[in-house]
């Protein structure tokens, strides 16, 4: 018989552990750094004002009813999806070698994708996954859920605060031939360092020469920069150079789409005179997994994306909101580096305008981490890393003073 009692206790959660955490302290001046979330100018969830007229016209349209979606997804939310992260021209669209699925958001399209390799992607050697170190903690669990190996390549450099190029690139050119290359695809979780351009070209090459397989990761598309084409531009410059690869698209970020789960898992396969007979027997396969796991996806989050990725007038007002929540992120970073920089806060602070998205890596230590949680009511992840969109003009003074605070 099953024993349930000898299952082993697992380890809470460490991010949803800090939240619980953060909302256990009754300090007023406590300030939350650690989810991924944005908030706005008042510390307080911001639903997009275009989401807000999606909804309306949701509401009225008198043909939605509660039915199942397709296997696949909402047909007008994957085309568009694919149109978002690939571009509106891409060579890749036309040829038909795309194949797409609605997901519950990036984490159901990571794990779609991993449970695809892992049936169906064979190696000459030892096949294995590699993932920036560090990188977002879930990756390890859902790979190693669908029977993945994996290993890590270096990636954040605790000097610079930034890219660790040569590492990145030193363990990439010596992987096996035929692994799995986790990419970010911009704004980097957690260190919120991205390789230019140029080193990504330099990274497309050595992928190509080793004959690896790239895994993109798109969670802050227009999130980061506040332009949807250039934080798109390392994915789209990998199609352009003819690779096959596959995509985990969230949007829980761009949208503010959180607990809706709306996301996209994307196959494609390279220009070849059969492209459109692959793609179609991998479509076929990625249907019986997701329906075995999911059936078919929610819909209300893929209407709203959809209504907004489909309609011009709208998607010009998400651009602008994209502007709003990313411009905010950028005046916090010049206002946190300039308040730190003034005091003449031990070490340099240059890191934390450079890097970009949701995420800045401070270098604090673990140790100083705690301090600051327990001398000033400062949550943040136990590495070091700040959710940008917790600061606000209320409490970037306040949290400068903490860490100047704990590093002297
Ligand atoms: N990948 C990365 C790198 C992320 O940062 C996130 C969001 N934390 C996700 C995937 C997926 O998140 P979600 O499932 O909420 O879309």
């Amino acid at each position: 018989a099953f024993d349930a009692n000898a299952v082993p206790q697992a380890p809470e959660d460490p991010l949803f552990g800090l939240m619980a955490a953060f909302r256990r302290d009754p300090d007023p001046k406590k300030v939350d750094l650690g989810i991924g979330a944005y908030r706005d100018d008042n510390a307080k969830p911001w639903i997009l004002p275009v989401v807000k007229l999606a909804e309306d016209r949701l509401r009225n349209d008198p043909d939605l009813n509660h039915e199942y979606l397709p296997i696949a997804g909402l047909p007008e939310f994957t085309a568009a999806s694919q149109k978002l992260v690939l571009g509106g021209d891409s060579p890749a669209i036309k040829e038909k070698r795309v194949t797409s699925l609605q997901t519950i958001s990036g984490t159901g399209a990571v794990h779609l994708g991993a449970l695809f390799l892992a049936k169906f992607y064979k190696t000459k050697t030892e096949r294995l996954a590699y993932f920036s170190a560090p990188t977002w903690a879930n990756h390890f669990q859902i790979f190693a859920n669908v029977g993945l190996a994996y290993k890590t390549y270096p990636y954040f450099d605790k000097q610079t605060k930034g890219l660790d190029f040569d590492g990145t690139f030193a363990a990439i050119r010596d992987a096996p031939e035929g692994s799995i290359i986790v990419l970010h695809a911009c704004a980097h979780n957690p260190t919120g360092v991205d390789p230019t351009q140029e080193q990504w070209k330099k990274i497309a090459a050595l992928i190509r020469e080793k004959k690896h397989f790239p895994f993109f990761d798109t969670a802050y598309q227009g999130f980061a920069s506040g332009d949807l084409a250039t934080d798109g531009w390392a994915i789209r410059y990998f199609i352009e150079q003819g690779f096959e690869l596959c995509i985990a698209q969230s949007y829980a970020k761009n949208f503010g789409l959180y607990g809706e789960r709306a996301g996209c898992f994307h196959f494609v396969t390279s220009p070849a005179s059969d492209a459109e007979v692959t793609i179609k027997r991998v479509a076929s396969q990625l249907a019986i997994l997701q329906r075995s796991e999911i059936s078919n996806p929610p819909a209300y989050g893929a209407r709203i994306a959809s209504t907004v990725l489909n309609d011009p007038e709208l998607f010009k007002e998400w651009e602008a909101n994209l502007k709003t929540m990313s411009g905010r992120i950028k005046e916090m970073r010049t206002e946190l580096r300039k308040k730190l920089e003034d005091m003449g806060t031990p070490g340099t602070w240059n890191h934390i305008t450079e890097q970009i998205g949701m995420f800045s890596f401070t270098g604090l230590s673990e140790k100083q981490v705690l301090k600051i949680r327990e001398d000033s009511h400062v949550y943040m992840t136990n590495n070091g890393r700040i959710s940008m969109a917790g600061l606000n003009t209320h409490n970037v003074d306040y949290f400068a003073k903490a860490v100047d605070k704990v590093i002297r």
